[in-house]
């Protein structure tokens, strides 16, 4: 079982905010309180609009609390893929777009004084076996005149096929975000904690946001939930749901290597990175990627992850492991904007491994849309946008995987096993009265046993053994062993079955 991130263990959480129990009114509702859910509060209560944000569990501790805390202009997939798709203008924007946020996060950090560990640090690429990726990169980046060096001799690492952009930036994303949360005017902005929004209705002139206990009358939603909740095909059909795992070492050196260094070994790529906090040193190395609900043995992944980091460093102690959501949209640009023509509703998705700016983009960007202002970027990423041809072969792609995965839960023969059968600490799925149900058996020996059917579109769930989750194979859903909703675009939990 996984431990936690390592930014939570420096979360003295400033501020604890209550649930939300009663009905209220307020200009624009956000629904998530990670990094676009909270950037997006501040930028519009700065502008005078009064906020609620709605949070299911606690500010930060969604993927912006188990991110890398990296701040660069480029992005995961490299300029070159972007390359192969767009024309040069384009790629020039969103480098653009994505140096404004930078720096944006950059004022945040001094004007409201959040000690977040931010500092400006290289970005490192470089490859073990041969050339062509960094090659094609630099191509890319000349073709735009971003600067980049090549690397020096005396880089920490056996390889030096590789290339330095200089000026990007790292921090603590938890600390961060918890900081620009307490720093929003108390007045305009609510912020709840535990209050799970179950459904949002559009009417003609207004959005109500419902939850379990309250409902939220806003002119405007914006959904920051990472991925949007509910039945929003248009989206979760051009989405890739990835997982992939964290891990923090303290080393037996001294030495750390300092900035942001994304290696790729025969095609796998690492990002490594080192925290400093106080006394306190650790190494990260985050990678091993799988799509979500795919993987045998996720925890084979984790332990793929120890072993390259003792490769190459001389660790003392793992300290933490965790894993963490990604989703790649099919045409490389996230989708941020209305949900559709003239919609109330606001979407910021498919950040790939990139959100930490692109959701400080968002904010931006949305803000401009409630207000009714031109924003300079929002063409580019146009939320209702629909791009058959640069989303294509990877829509497919993306797609043939997900009806694979229904074709095998329909072909599925079901488990007769015996409840007894289930050795503490596992699970299964298992078919009684025709029904799949996913049984966990927990360590003292009894069971938790939930529908074996993802509540957004009847995907089968499967077991994620390093993190103790049924994860949906199809869109990403990812539900504890009670059955409530961990992450992804389900809204509803599995529900609890009996077996007698
Ligand atoms: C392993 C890993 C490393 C990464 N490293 C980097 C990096 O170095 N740099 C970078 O730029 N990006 C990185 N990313 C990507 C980045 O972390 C994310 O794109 C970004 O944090 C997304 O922020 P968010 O606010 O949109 O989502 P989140 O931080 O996930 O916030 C969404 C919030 O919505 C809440 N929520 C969900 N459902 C509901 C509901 N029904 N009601 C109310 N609230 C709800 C959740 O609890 C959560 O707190 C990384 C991602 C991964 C997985």
């Amino acid at each position: 079982m996984l431990k936690k991130s390592l930014w939570s263990s420096f979360a003295t959480d400033p501020e604890k905010y209550p649930k939300l129990n009663k009905d209220i009114a307020v200009d624009v509702a956000i629904i998530g309180g990670g990094i676009t859910g909270i950037t997006t509060a501040q930028v519009l209560t700065e502008r005078g609009y009064t906020v609620a944000v709605l949070e299911a569990r606690s500010v930060g501790h969604g993927t912006t609390g188990h991110s890398t805390g990296n701040l660069y202009i480029i992005i995961d997939e490299l300029l070159s893929s972007l390359k192969s798709k767009y024309n040069k203008d384009v790629v020039i924007r969103v480098i653009e777009s994505r140096k404004a946020a930078l720096e944006k996060i950059e004022e945040n950090v001094e004007k409201f004084g959040i000690d977040c560990d931010f500092s400006r640090q290289p970005l490192f690429l470089y490859e073990d076996v041969n050339n062509i990726k960094i090659l094609e990169e630099i191509k890319a980046a000349k073709e735009i005149n971003l600067a980049f060096t090549e690397l020096a001799e005396d880089f920490p690492f056996e390889q030096d096929n590789g290339i330095k952009f200089d000026h990007q930036a790292q921090f603590n994303p938890l600390l961060y975000v918890l900081g620009l949360a307490a720093s929003i005017d108390k007045e305009k902005c609510s912020i709840y904690e535990n209050t799970a929004v179950r459904s949002v209705e559009e009417q003609k002139d207004r959005v109500l946001v419902n939850t379990s206990e309250a409902i939220v009358a806003a002119k405007y939603a914006v959904h920051a939930t990472h991925t949007p909740k509910g039945l929003e095909l248009q989206y979760h059909t051009t989405l890739g749901p990835y997982r992939e795992y964290g891990v923090a070492a303290k080393l037996e050196s001294t030495s750390h290597p300092q900035g942001i260094f994304w290696g790729y070994y025969k095609d796998q790529k690492y990002s490594i990175r080192s925290y400093s906090r106080g006394d306190e040193n650790y190494l990260i190395a985050v990678g091993s990627p799988h799509k979500v609900g795919q993987a045998e043995n996720n925890q084979k992944h984790v332990e793929d992850l120890v072993a390259f980091i003792q490769e190459q460093f001389i660790v003392g102690q793992i300290t933490h492991t965790w894993g963490g959501q990604n989703y790649k949209p099919a045409d490389l640009l996230p989708f941020i904007g209305r949900k559709t023509k003239n919609s109330r509703e606001f979407i910021a998705t498919g950040f790939s491994t990139d959100g930490l700016i692109y959701g400080t983009l968002s904010a931006n960007i949305i803000a401009d849309k409630v207000e009714d202002k031109f924003n300079r970027f929002e063409d580019l990423y146009e939320a209702a946008r629909h791009q058959p041809a640069k989303s294509a072969k990877k829509f497919v792609k993306e797609n043939v995987n997900v009806a694979g995965e229904f074709l095998k839960d329909l072909s599925f023969k079901g488990d007769d096993k015996d409840l007894m059968e289930i050795p503490p600490g596992e699970a299964a799925i298992i078919t009684r009265d025709g029904e799949k149900v996913a049984v966990y058996r927990e360590p003292n020996g009894e069971f938790k046993i939930v529908s074996a059917l993802c509540t957004h579109m009847a995907c089968m769930v499967h077991w994620n053994n390093a993190e103790e989750s049924w994860d949906c194979p199809c869109h990403g859903s990812r539900f504890d062993t009670s059955g409530e909703v961990i992450e992804g675009p389900a809204y509803n939990a599995l529900p609890k079955k009996i077996i007698e």
